[in-house]
């Protein structure tokens, strides 16, 4: 398995509850006084990965590309491209 996919337990602890928690699934806070832990991941790796990511952005290229690509197909068949 791929190092990085691989699960690794992420655990923090307030004092002031005395409660042991999971930050990245929990954004980052204690879920029961807000507390932040200091550098503390705020998601699990593969979400942090996929909100950095552009969707839009590449949901907008891939439409170019599928326009693009018609485009040549019926240039072709209008036998436009020879
Ligand atoms: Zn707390």
């Amino acid at each position: 398995m791929i190092a990085w996919l691989r699960h690794r337990p992420v655990t923090a602890h307030c004092e002031a509850d005395r409660w042991r928690f999971d930050p990245r699934y929990t954004q980052g806070r204690c879920p029961i006084c807000g507390w932040k832990p200091e550098g503390a991941p705020d998601a699990p790796r593969w979400l942090a990965i996929a909100n950095r990511w552009d969707w839009e952005m590449l949901g907008l290229l891939l439409l170019a590309d599928v326009l693009v690509l018609l485009g040549l197909i019926v240039a072709h068949a209008a036998g436009i491209l020879r």
